[in-house]
C-alpha cells in the first residue's frame, strides 16, 4: 500500500502557500529580496494581495492559460531606490501586479481586461498598457494609462 498520511501532509503544506487555485503568495513577493532588501509583507499587504489574486484567478479561468507575475508587491526601498517606480505605486500596497499571459499579446490582454471590467466580470481599478506586460491593480478609482514606447 502507499503512504496516504504523507500525501496528506504534503497537500496541507501546499494549501498554506496557495492563495487561489493557481496563485501562491511567493509569486507576489518583493523582488528586492533577491538583492537583500529583506522586507516583510505586512498583514495588510497580504490581505490586498489576496484580493488581487482573486481577480487574477477570474482572469486566468477566463483565459484558460497560465499568467506570469512579473512584479507583485514591492517594498518602498526596492520600488523607490532600485527600480525608480512611481512614488505612490499601487505595488507598494500589494494592490498591483504586472502580468504576462501565455500566448496573449500585452496590448490584446490590456483590451480584454478593460472589456471584462466593463462587463463587471473583473473588478480591477487600474489597468496599464506597456510593451511587454500589462499592469493591473485593485485601487478603488478607475484609471487607464498607456506607457508604451516605440
Ligand atoms: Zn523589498
Amino acid at each position: 500500500m502507499g503512504t496516504p498520511h504523507n500525501v496528506g501532509i504534503i497537500s496541507t503544506k501546499t494549501k498554506e502557500k496557495k492563495m487561489t487555485k493557481n496563485f501562491q503568495i511567493s509569486e507576489f513577493e518583493c523582488k528586492g529580496n533577491l538583492k537583500g532588501c529583506e522586507c516583510k509583507m505586512t498583514a495588510n499587504v497580504k490581505n490586498n494581495l489576496l484580493k488581487l489574486a482573486e481577480q487574477l484567478q477570474i482572469l486566468r479561468d477566463y483565459l484558460g492559460v497560465p499568467i506570469k507575475i512579473n512584479s507583485g508587491f514591492r517594498c518602498a526601498d526596492y520600488n523607490d531606490n532600485h527600480i525608480n517606480g512611481a512614488k505612490h505605486s499601487q505595488h507598494k500596497l500589494g494592490k498591483a501586479a504586472d502580468i504576462v499571459a501565455e500566448s496573449k499579446h500585452p496590448f490584446e490582454l490590456y483590451r480584454l481586461i478593460d472589456e471584462l471590467i466593463e462587463m463587471k466580470i473583473l473588478n480591477f481599478g487600474g489597468v496599464g498598457k506597456y510593451n511587454t506586460f500589462t499592469h493591473v491593480d485593485i485601487r478603488d478609482q478607475k484609471v487607464r494609462f498607456d506607457k508604451t514606447t516605440n
